[in-house]
């Protein structure tokens, strides 16, 4: 048997006759079943650890393969019923070997796209608002890059001053301008704008929480309003105090991020579902409403991206009616992958574009 390690990929682990059975037994303690790890299937071990949270480490890891790897052949003793979702082979359309680790995820960088350019970044200190930030500040914008959490600003501003030299970047040095804000709140939408000092060409409404995938008669008053405060009425707030500036200019772009959430009712709950649909019908209505102002305003819909962001599934019902579709989800993308795709709506690469709701999900909206 090949030993496994850290750096052997999921589906590996999963393929694995002793590893296998280890890690479909962990799986089911937990509640959860192989399935969840189809589309993270070519993923290091390693790479899970990291996005877990905490709740897998990296010595658990090493101990599973170290115990994985004493196992002789024949002795593993496999979780009644898990066959679900091997690594490759029950996958449909798989090679029968393990598929290769995912390639990591690679920018074409086009320097000096946002030179010139001053850009609103929410929700930049993780995932895809960050990847986005990163992207936009190493093509020459200058970044206002606002989220709650002010640590996480400043490593990223500290992670482009270590790149400055990147063969994407136009130059040494950085223009990130980290904004701690809420934007739930009205002192942090006028902290946002403050920093932006009167110039804003580009919008990028990132920051979002989601539901614990909660069905409409569990939903509560406070889960409801939270999650609509965050996903939908600080996106409101922050786009109207912005709009003014775009006007006067006689020119901007605008995207909002949404969620194949947006495209259909399977993939969470009530809260984070409603919240994103209407992420869209604020899109096309402030399309439709400032297009002739030459401001542009579009949509990301992400499927499954590999970020910080809350997986919890918090309602047997919703877990039981969800897991389903989850088991169909392409491979999770890198946020790097989306942020592309926000990049080229918020450029002017995407002059003749206005009211698009563009999937960026690898395929998962034409299921
Ligand atoms: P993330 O949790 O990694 O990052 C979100 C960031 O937003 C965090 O840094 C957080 O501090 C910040 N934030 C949260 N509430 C805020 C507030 N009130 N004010 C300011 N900042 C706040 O999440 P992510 O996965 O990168 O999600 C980004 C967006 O993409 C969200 O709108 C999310 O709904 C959407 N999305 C994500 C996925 C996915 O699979 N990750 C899929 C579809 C859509």
């Amino acid at each position: 048997m090949t030993p496994l390690s850290p750096e052997s990929t999921v589906a590996e682990w999963l393929d694995h006759p002793a590893g296998g059975p280890i890690l479909r037994r962990m799986l089911a303690e937990n509640g959860q079943s192989a399935g969840t790890l189809r589309a993270v299937r070519r993923f290091r071990m390693s790479r899970l650890v990291a996005l877990s949270g905490g709740r897998l480490s990296a010595e658990e890891v090493e101990r599973l393969a170290a115990e994985a790897n004493a196992t002789a052949p024949g002795d593993a003793v496999d979780v009644p019923g898990s066959a679900d979702v091997p690594g490759s082979a029950d996958v449909p359309g798989a090679a029968t070997t393990a598929p290769p680790p995912r390639p990591e995820g690679r920018e074409r960088c086009t320097p000096g796209r946002f030179t010139g350019s001053t850009v609103v970044i929410t929700g930049a200190g993780s995932g895809i608002g960050r990847a986005t930030a990163s992207r936009v500040a190493r093509e020459g914008g200058r970044v206002v890059a606002a989220d709650l959490d002010r640590d996480r600003l400043d490593a990223l501003a500290a992670e482009l001053d270590a790149q400055a030299w990147h063969p994407g970047h136009p130059g040494p040095g950085h223009e990130i301008v980290p904004v701690r804000a809420d934007i739930t709140d009205a002192d942090g939408i006028a902290a946002i704008v403050q920093a932006a000092d009167g110039r804003v060409d580009a919008l990028a409404n990132i920051a979002g929480i989601t539901d614990g995938m909660v069905p409409l008669h569990e939903v509560d008053d406070e889960l409801w309003h939270r999650v609509f405060e965050v996903n939908l009425h600080g996106m409101f707030r922050l786009t109207r105090a912005v709009l003014p500036l775009m006007r006067a200019a006689g020119r901007g772009s605008i995207v909002n991020v949404s969620s194949e959430a947006a495209l259909r009712g399977s993939t969470a709950g009530a809260a984070y579902t409603a919240s994103k649909h209407a992420v869209v019908g604020l899109t096309r209505s402030a399309a439709f409403m400032y297009g002739p102002d030459g401001i542009r305003v579009n949509s990301v819909a992400p499927g499954g991206v590999a970020t910080g962001i809350e997986g919890a599934m918090n309602s047997a019902l919703g877990r039981e009616r969800i897991e389903p579709t989850l088991a169909a989800l392409p491979d999770i993308a890198e946020p790097e992958h989306v942020a592309a795709s926000i990049a080229f709506l918020l450029s002017e690469d995407s002059v003749n574009i206005n009211g698009a709701l563009l999937p960026s999900d690898g395929g998962w909206s034409v299921q």
